[in-house]
């Protein structure tokens, strides 16, 4: 990307050997160049922004100026408490407006806002509830009382429930409250890494018996594409566990069922939406399974992917990094494919810690050695220099997911956060936002401000967000002649963008 780099440096050399004949004070023109190097490193730092583009450029600096200067900053702060700031922020209110490309990184079972799980999906027909030991909710829907299940109180139809209590309010914010990790303090509630995990991995369980109803598990993928197109998203790759979905009388359905209804659900929101590209499914399992259930399952990804190459895009592990098994335990399963001269890509969440010389902080260079497309976060990534140097020489981008490694406590102030080094290196990126529903957020806007505040502060521009949005196309897994039209539809858009927003 940066082709001057050598240029680069002979310029400096040069500029260094004629400080030979200047004074004590630095040549001005000298520090001019090293600004000026600097910038041409960033993400984005080569982008050349045409008229209109500087003029939106000038407009955006004086509203960051504002965000920098208004006294909290937002980026600073934990995302809970950031996100009324944020919301009010002229630089997000653009930022929400801007066409971002592509979705790269988001779990299947976090897309949607939770406000729609509760308001339309538990006041559906046939929907049960149970209370569990753990002050938790399970959801089932059944044309019939179910079975009692272990660890819960007996169920009960929402709609009698509802109708008993009246005032609905109060029940359905602790739903809710159970389907997603706000809370107002959010450092007492959640003291460590485990406990945020522990909490984080029982919301899904919450979300599980709803999502995973049949009918909703269609609904839900064709809402959560909704609601990433209403933020100004072309494209998603998401990361789904296609558990069995169930019907009504209890009957079962396997992961062929899940994936052909994903296509089908795809193709009909894209025959709503014209100007959506698309949607590929990356299979996961979770990362504590054995080897022997992981070359299962590798072997069914590979099915999946030969009878769904369309939708299929590939294979990743999920789960908390630091608890689950490295990748390199699973080095059976996943020489499978290659042994086999079948082509399943690899996706891997790895370097989401913070415990470094582990084998889990090992799994960065395990990805690359088994061929990884993209990394999953890749937070550890800046302290593996040789990894970094393959990665980037192999054009394998880190998937960065910001308000994600804040929530699950791998950085407290987003300023601190290592992507920041790699923006201001040009290292390929693409931001994502991992669980924007469990996390309150938006699609991807909030995680784009947070990036590009919070690792930027003044020095990130429009050509920074243009090429954030650009990457997330060109390392997506679109076909090279998807990509290329994909990239001028971007381009369309984006410069409706630029003029709409300078009116
Ligand atoms: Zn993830």
């Amino acid at each position: 990307m940066h082709v001057l780099f050598l240029g680069d440096l002979m310029w400096i050399y040069l500029l260094l050997l004629c400080c030979a004949s200047c004074n004590g004070r630095p040549d001005p023109r000298k520090r001019d160049a090293l600004i000026g190097l600097e910038a041409s490193r960033r993400t984005g730092g080569d982008i050349t922004l045409n008229e209109r583009e500087k003029l939106l450029d000038g407009k955006l600096q004086k509203l960051k100026q504002h965000d920098m200067e208004a006294g909290q900053f937002p980026p600073s702060m934990h995302f809970f408490k950031a996100k009324r700031l944020i919301d009010q922020s002229p630089v997000f209110n653009l930022i929400q407006k801007m066409p971002k490309g592509a979705a790269l990184h988001v779990h299947d079972f976090a897309m949607v806002s939770v406000d729609w799980l509760v308001k339309n999906v538990t006041y559906r027909e046939n929907c049960y509830v149970c209370f569990t030991d753990k002050q938790t909710v399970q959801f089932i829907f059944s044309s019939g009382p179910p079975a009692s299940s272990s660890h819960c109180s007996s169920w009960t139809l929402l709609r009698s429930l509802r109708e008993k209590i009246k005032n609905t309010t109060e029940l359905d914010n602790s739903f809710i409250r159970n389907l997603t990790l706000f809370t107002e303090d959010p450092d007492r509630a959640y003291p460590n890494q485990d406990t945020v995990w522990e909490r984080f991995e029982q919301v899904f369980l919450v979300a599980y018996g709803l999502v995973t109803y049949a009918p909703v598990f269609k609904d839900y993928l064709y809402e959560g594409l909704r609601q990433f197109y209403e933020d100004n998203i072309m494209y998603v790759e998401i990361r789904a566990l296609l558990p069995q979905t169930y019907e009504l009388d209890g009957r079962l359905n396997d992961k062929d069922w899940s994936m052909a209804a994903c296509q089908e659900v795809v193709n009909q929101f894209k025959k709503h939406h014209p100007d959506f590209i698309g949607a590929r499914v990356i299979f996961t399992v979770h990362r504590k399974i054995n080897a022997t259930e992981a070359v299962k399952t590798v072997e069914e990804a590979m099915i999946l992917r030969r009878n769904f190459p369309d939708v299929m895009a590939g294979f990743d592990f999920v789960g908390q990094e630091d608890l689950g098994r490295p990748l390199w335990y699973f080095k059976d399963a996943l020489s499978l494919p290659e042994d086999k001269g079948f082509n399943l890509p690899y996706f891997f969440h790895a370097g989401e810690t913070d415990s470094q010389g582990t084998d889990v902080d090992q799994n960065l260079m395990d990805a690359l050695l088994f061929n990884t497309t993209r990394i999953g976060h890749g937070f550890a990534l800046a302290r593996h220099p040789v990894v970094k140097e393959m990665a980037r020489k192999m054009y394998v981008p880190i998937e960065v997911c910001p308000i994600s490694n804040q929530v699950l406590k791998l950085v407290s102030d987003l300023r601190d956060h290592p992507a920041a080094v790699l923006m201001a290196e040009g290292h390929p990126l693409v931001i994502s936002s991992d669980d924007p529903a469990v996390f309150g957020a938006t699609a991807l806007s909030h995680d784009f401000y947070e990036a590009f505040m919070g690792f930027g502060g003044m020095s990130f521009n429009l050509g920074t967000l243009k090429e954030l949005a650009l990457n997330s196309l060109r390392y997506s897994t679109l076909s090279s002649q998807r990509k290329e039209e994909a990239i001028d539809a971007l381009l369309v858009k984006w410069d409706k963008f630029v003029w709409e927003s300078l009116l």
